[in-house]
């Protein structure tokens, strides 16, 4: 048995303080990649400084198994959550972070695929529920904010019950979601000034990559997308690029197990996301100094190793790539 995971059993039995240090523990011991030298999270990552990156889900698409969750990001800037994406168990993730869910106060979307959606709703439910009292704004592709309207239809009867049972703040007007109805500014607050470009995705219409420039240098998150060089221009200049990719000999084993048009599910995946090879293209291009690469598609076949995914990437990419791993800790700047 490891050291960390003598800790994190340890931890079970003293509290939860010591749980959040040992489950740091325990996500650090993942974090292969960090910078050397780099300090360790805090217990309460509403605490730590600086600009950090935790990749949270990093298996693409719905179904849920194997080692990776479903897709979720998180950047703490100086202390305030930044979520993008939510992925089912998205909650889940943060949590073991070291998130404590009422601390949530930004929530990104890419785009209205499941997985990058099924647990919004879900995810502020579980803030309110851990006595969140401050607004959560949400941001993403049209849809989202009659998605809101509709969770609040859906959970009406639970909602209103806890209201009046258990004397909980009415939930409703703290969940504040904004349509973007195209790319450009996003947003600006704690700091950070968030941007947003098209990114190609078909069929959807709406696919965005957001950036993040921050006090300690800008972050971009790709969303889903094939091959796109504007994808470079909007990421130029950043630190980190968090670009998903999917591996051609895995959609073959991907589509021998699904039970619908094999083909055209085929089509889909190679004509709507980027090969390792295609994301090193795009980092080199933009300059950036870490490609993170992540939304893996197959996300949940360990014949792939790290190495594979690595190997596209580093073909036309010169600079620092990490094959992310769920609730990965990378410092950023
Ligand atoms: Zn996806
Ligand atoms: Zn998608």
């Amino acid at each position: 048995m490891s050291i960390d995971r003598r800790k994190f059993i340890a931890g079970i039995g003293m509290g939860g303080a010591s749980l959040l240090m040992a489950r740091h523990a325990a996500a650090q011991a993942v974090s292969g990649n960090d910078k050397p030298g780099a300090a360790a999270a805090p217990a309460d990552l509403a605490a730590e400084r600086g600009t950090v990156l935790y990749t949270i889900g990093t298996k693409g698409g719905p179904r849920v198994g194997g080692r990776r969750g479903n897709p979720a990001n998180l950047l703490m800037v100086d202390g305030v959550p930044f979520v993008v994406d939510c992925g089912y168990g998205v909650s889940r993730g943060l949590v073991d972070a070291g998130l404590p869910l009422d601390k949530l106060k930004y929530v990104f979307i890419t785009h209205h695929h499941s997985d990058h959606n099924l647990e919004y709703g879900n995810l502020f439910y579980n803030g309110w529920v851990t006595n969140l009292r401050t607004p959560v704004k949400s941001y993403g592709p049209i849809g989202i904010e009659q998605m809101t309207r509709d969770f609040w239809a859906l959970n009406r009867i639970d909602v209103a019950t806890r209201m009046a049972d258990e004397g909980r703040v009415d939930p409703h007007p703290l969940l504040q979601a904004h349509d973007l109805p195209g790319p450009g500014k996003v947003m600006e607050a704690d700091g950070v000034r968030v941007t947003s470009a098209h990114m190609l995705h078909p069929p959807l219409e709406h696919c965005f990559a957001y950036r993040f420039d921050t006090p300690h240098g800008a972050v971009v998150f790709s969303g889903d997308t094939a091959y796109n060089p504007k994808l470079a221009d909007f990421a130029k200049g950043a630190d980190v690029l968090v670009h998903e990719v999917v591996y051609p000999p895995g959609v073959d084993k991907l589509v021998e197990r699904v039970a619908n048009d094999k083909e055209a599910f085929k089509h889909h995946l190679l004509a709507s996301h980027t090969t390792p090879e295609d994301a090193g293209k795009i980092a080199q291009a933009a300059g950036v100094k870490t490609l993170v690469l992540s939304h893996f598609v197959p996300g949940d076949m360990d014949w792939i190793t790290d190495a594979m995914w690595q190997e596209g990437a580093g073909k036309h990419f010169k600079g620092q790539v990490i094959v992310a791993r769920d609730r990965q800790r990378i410092p950023v700047g």
